[in-house]
């Protein structure tokens, strides 16, 4: 059998202008178990590549209307990354049609006429390899996707928030484009905890995650479990208006939810305290800043009451205000 990896027999797309070439590779593969389909020129393989997206192509190089180079380069940027093997067949043997090819995407590269039991090989290590590059590629999205992911929420965890804040203040810098940052804190948790017990602590803190997560919806924002019972969002270019509409909100959603916590004293349900920063960051400024602003407007909402969120306003005005001023953050 020659399929390594998968059940179903492999599909080979053969590329040749020449009836008698495509019908000789056609009658071979066939015999070896593999399904064949035909192009006579680069412009039809490039349709039929995308219809059937095949396992390898075998492909002539001097044919009409797109020849084996062109069609090599296109087939590039339709792979998707499923790194699908060129194999060039042809009768061109000079240094620099041999250059082309491996310039162009081909992966290996035969001369005609064809000699059979070298192909044959050659076709089904091809086939092996990228199936399981494929199976690799999976396997390490998998694995980042898990390294990212807090596992009692399952929303991003804090090394995925870190890595994400740092990578978006620096685009925002280069662009110049504002990021908000919100950081959430379960209200009274120690309480809830006490009262309830820790694995009812658990199941509260996954239906906050779920309501913060409900509550975003561009596809840049990320919501992240910062520390035990405290929760980041990102929210790259998205200036200080939305942010707070967006922290408000996410206090109404959890309240809304009404999980019961009769020792809390802001409520007599499970609330969430908000802190909103946005900055328009400084090139080669540190993310840090905004993390210590976004703790600050949050400590803030805390003393305040709870319940509520409260928006960072940046120190302007003479150190000596700061000296005297008891709170961590101006609001
Ligand atoms: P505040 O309103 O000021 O935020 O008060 P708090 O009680 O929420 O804050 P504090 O920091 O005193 O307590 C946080 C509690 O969160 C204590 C800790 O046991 C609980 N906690 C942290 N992580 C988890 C977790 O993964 N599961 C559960 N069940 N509880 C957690
Ligand atoms: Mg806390
Ligand atoms: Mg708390």
């Amino acid at each position: 059998m020659n399929t390594a990896v998968s059940e179903q027999p492999s599909l080979v797309l053969i590329v040749d202008d020449e009836p008698f070439i495509r019908a000789q590779l056609r009658l071979s593969l066939q015999r070896e178990g593999y399904q064949t389909v035909e192009a006579e020129n680069g412009r039809e393989a490039l349709t039929i590549f995308q219809e059937r997206q095949p396992d390898i192509v075998l492909m002539d190089a001097i044919m009409p209307d797109l020849d084996g180079f062109e069609c090599c380069t296109y087939l590039q940027s339709l792979d998707n990354g499923k790194y699908t093997p060129v194999l060039m067949i042809t009768g061109l043997e000079d240094q620099e049609s041999v250059d082309r090819a491996f310039e162009v995407g081909a992966i290996d590269y035969v001369t005609k006429p064809i000699h059979w039991p070298v192909l044959r090989q050659r076709v089904k290590r091809l086939i092996q390899q990228s199936h399981l590059q494929q199976k690799l590629e999976a396997a390490n999205l998998e694995l980042q996707r898990l390294v990212g992911i807090d596992e009692l929420t399952q929303v991003a965890n804090r090394r995925r928030f870190e890595e994400y804040c740092a990578q978006e203040w620096q685009r925002m810098a280069r662009n110049q484009l504002p990021l908000s940052l919100i950081l959430c804190d379960v209200d009274f948790f120690k309480a809830y905890n006490d009262t309830y017990g820790h694995r009812a602590g658990d199941r509260c803190l996954q239906l906050v995650a779920k309501a913060i997560q409900d509550t975003v919806n561009r596809p840049g924002d990320v919501v992240a479990r910062y520390g035990g019972e405290e929760f980041a969002v990102i929210l790259p270019t998205t200036y200080a208006d939305g942010a707070i509409h967006l922290a408000a909100r996410i206090c109404a959603t959890v309240r809304e939810l009404a999980i019961p916590h009769i020792t809390s004293q802001a409520k007599t349900c499970v609330t969430v305290s908000a802190g909103v920063a946005t900055e328009i960051p400084v090139p080669n400024s540190d993310f840090q800043e905004i993390i210590d602003a976004a703790d600050r407007a949050l400590y803030q909402a805390k003393t305040k009451g709870r319940d509520r969120c409260q928006q960072y306003f940046k120190q302007t005005s003479s150190p000596i205000y700061i000296l005297n001023s008891g709170n961590r953050g101006q609001g």
